[in-house]
């Protein structure tokens, strides 16, 4: 960390330096902080100023000195009590969720039939009210409006990762997902016992937690062979970073680094597998209008392996848009939007208001959180604009 220039490069590309212009929130700010006071020091506003970051790596991959930004804030994170700092108890009890991520079906329950009842009476501004609008009946197209099924095996085809967010709370995500490699008679099977990535764990700092996940996972997924499908964009970024929790540990860097070695990103898959038809009658004025969100983790990996517009513009009736200063973070962060409400909302609201002045009928991305985060933004404007996973907009009939 001493080696930091304090050229300003992370400044210009953070997210939330750009909501919030202090310093303390750029990577530099931070970085100096650690440097001159040092973890000892740690106090409410110190781990406020950490909880700050989306870790969305931005940062990192700018950065004119090869820093690693990222291992070194979540090293920092380490160091912090998860029951202090801004809404450490609803942190503490999302993490906790995940350690039982089949209780997230429930929720679902609950929240569509909440949503039922108070959806109307609450005021538009309110956050419950966008929270149940996540399990309304329609966030996504139904599995009706899909192409169908088929080809799904029990016991044996693709390993298939798909997220505790879509195994528990969109289930159109995963029927979506199944009947697109349907035609490639490909069968994906998730094995029941795996749990969730750990990620959630991992960006708290609380590495123990995310290890105990990881060892899980990787127990489980050694028993399978071949590719291992990652339908989430975050899941896949930490599934193939499992060797760096691991760092002390030879044994299990070394079985961590053959499953991370065989995970695949569904966008890149989907290319090798040759799964997305073009069709040859579209009319150029009846392309679907999509707006591609880019999931920060994997735009900002050191080798971007997002092949999502390829495939969107493969199918030649989707007109892709794009936002004049190129892709932006939606604000979500995975517990950054319980830790740092408003900045996230400022961000996701900025980031609603471009998009939607390129009138899109479709937000499309491939992970659960940046999809909620959409879901969310779209209803507190109360726009009608879809808010589709890159499986499901691939598998609808009017798209292909
Ligand atoms: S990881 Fe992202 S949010 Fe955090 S300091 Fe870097 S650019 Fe800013
Ligand atoms: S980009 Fe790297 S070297 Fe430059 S100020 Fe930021 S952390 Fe320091």
């Amino acid at each position: 960390m001493s080696t930091c220039a304090k050229c300003g490069a992370c400044a210009t590309v953070c997210p939330v330096f750009r909501i919030s212009g202090r310093e303390s929130h750029t990577a530099r700010g931070k970085l100096h902080l650690l440097h001159t006071l040092g973890l000892e020091r740690s106090s409410s506003v110190f781990i406020d100023i950490f909880s700050a970051c989306l870790l969305c790596g931005a940062c990192t991959r700018v950065c004119s000195r090869n820093i690693d930004i990222h291992t070194e804030f979540l090293e920092a994170r380490t160091s912090f009590s998860s029951l202090t700092g801004p809404h450490a108890y609803e942190k503490y009890l999302a993490r906790k969720l995940l350690d039982y991520p089949t209780s997230l079906a429930g929720f679902r329950i609950l929240g569509r039939a909440c949503g039922k009842i108070l959806g109307n009476t609450l005021p538009r501004d309110s956050g419950l009210r966008l929270r149940l609008a996540l399990f309304a009946d329609t966030p996504f197209l139904s599995g009706e409006e899909c192409h169908g099924e088929g080809g799904v095996s029990v016991n044996d085809g693709l390993t298939w990762f798909a997220g505790c967010a879509a195994r528990y709370l969109f289930p159109d995500v995963l029927r979506s997902c199944k009947a697109l490699f349907s035609r490639k008679a490909v069968p994906l099977h998730t094995p029941d016992a795996l749990v969730c990535c750990g990620l959630a764990d991992c960006a708290a700092g609380d590495f123990k937690a995310a290890r105990r996940k990881a060892v899980r996972n990787i127990e489980i997924l050694e028993a399978t062979d071949g590719p291992i499908l990652v339908s989430c964009a975050s899941c896949y970024a930490h599934l193939k970073k499992y060797p760096v929790l691991f760092a002390t540990d030879e044994g299990w860097q070394a079985r961590s680094g053959k499953v991370a070695s065989r995970v695949v990103e569904l966008s890149a898959f989907l290319e090798e597998q040759s799964v997305v038809e073009t069709s040859q009658n579209a009319q150029e004025k009846k392309k679907l209008r999509v707006f591609y969100h880019d999931p920060c983790h994997l735009r900002h990996e050191k080798v971007p392996v997002d092949k999502a517009r390829e495939q969107l513009k493969k199918t030649g009736t989707i007109k892709l848009l794009e936002l004049p200063d190129g892709p932006r973070c939606c604000g979500q962060g995975g517990l950054f939007h319980v830790a740092q409400p408003e900045i996230s909302a400022l961000i996701r609201d900025q980031l609603v208001r471009d998009v939607l002045e390129l009138h899109p009928d479709v937000v499309c991305s491939t992970c659960s959180g940046c999809l909620m985060q959409w879901h969310q933004g779209l209803t507190a404007v109360d726009s009608d604009v879809k808010v589709l996973h890159l499986s499901q907009l691939l598998q609808q009939k009017n798209v292909v």
